[in-house]
Order: structure tokens, then sequence, then C-alpha cells
């Protein structure tokens, strides 16, 4: 058995990004375009000789009774309480706190699993005070990363070895 970490978050705050950079391997699809991830959505991953398997929640979709593909945050984020020991929260620190954040936040919460919080696309040290808003999703402290270029990864994956 080894331990599952979820990232959850809307689409285009950089989870497949994330993914890619903790199984340092490109596996997912990053898009430009929203909702066309088509990825490989788990992988085993390690970081300090402690191995655990990611899951990208963003890759997981449906097909509805009219053949059309989506996606539900709500289903994935649902998912990721059930299976998952540790939930990576993405949310995206240009754009700031956005109405699903806190949606998202609020079944969080209330699932009692641990969540990191994590505001990517802190590109830059002039870009770290954009992660104090996000205090206001309830979750703790929030990790500020750059998933493309890799700033601060260390740090997050000690805090999610913290927890499993
Ligand atoms: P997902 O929909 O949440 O899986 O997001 P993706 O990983 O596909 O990324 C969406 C877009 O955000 C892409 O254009 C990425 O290059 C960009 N992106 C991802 N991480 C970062 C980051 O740390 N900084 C910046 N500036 N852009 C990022
Ligand atoms: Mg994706």
């Amino acid at each position: 058995y080894k331990p599952l970490v979820a990232i959850v978050g809307r689409p285009n705050v950089g989870k497949s990004t994330l993914f890619n950079a903790i199984v340092k391997k490109r596996i997912s699809i990053v898009e430009d375009i929203p909702g066309v991830t088509r990825d490989r959505i788990y992988y085993d991953a390690e970081w300090l000789n402690q191995e655990f398997t990611m899951i990208d929640t963003g890759g997981i979709e449906f097909v509805d009774s009219e053949n059309h593909i989506f996606t539900s945050m709500r289903y994935q984020a649902e998912l990721a309480i059930r299976e998952a020991d540790v939930i990576l929260y993405v949310v995206d620190g240009k754009a700031g706190v956005q109405p699903q954040d806190e949606d998202i936040a609020r079944i969080l919460r209330s699932s009692g699993k641990p969540v990191i919080l994590v505001v990517n696309k802190i590109d830059s040290v002039e870009l770290s005070m954009n992660i104090y808003e996000f205090y206001s999703l309830g979750l703790g402290d929030p990790i500020g990363i750059s998933a493309v270029n890799l700033m601060n990864l260390g740090d997050l994956l000690d805090e999610v070895l913290k927890h499993i």
C-alpha cells in the first residue's frame, strides 16, 4: 500500500504542471485551454525515500448519456476525499480567490482529510504577497509555489510527508 496524494483544483490552475513536476516525467498533458486535459492521472512518485501515488483529479472525465465528455470539480473533490490520504488543493495565485475556489474549499474543510493549500503561479519573490488572500478559504497556511519554475516544491513535499 502506498499513500495516495490527490491534486484538486479549478481548471487551469496548474494541476497537471505540478503533477508532472512531482513525478518528474511529462506524462500529463498540459494545455492552455481549460478542460482539455487527456492525462494519465495516476503515477508513483517519491520524496526522501517515501513512496506515494499521485492522482491528478483534473484528468478524471465523464461521458453523459449524450456522449458529451465533461469534468465535475465537485465529483473530483469527493473522489479525492474518499480515496486520498492527503489532498493538495491547488489555487491560482495570479487569478486570486475565485467563487469556485470557495465552493470546493467548503467541501474540503468538512471532509476531515488533511488538505494542503497550494498557491501556484508564485513565479517570483515579488508575487509572494499574493498568497495571503487565500487565508480566507479557511484551510490554514497557504504554501506558495511555482510549478513551472519548480519553486518551493521541496517545502510542499516536506509538508506532504508530515501527513503520510
Ligand atoms: P490544470 O488545468 O490545472 O491541469 O493546469 P495546467 O497544468 O494544464 O496549466 C494551465 C496553464 O497554467 C498552462 O499554460 C501552464 O503553463 C500554466 N502554469 C502552470 N503552472 C504555472 C506556474 O507555476 N506559473 C505560471 N505562470 N503558469 C503556470
Ligand atoms: Mg490538467
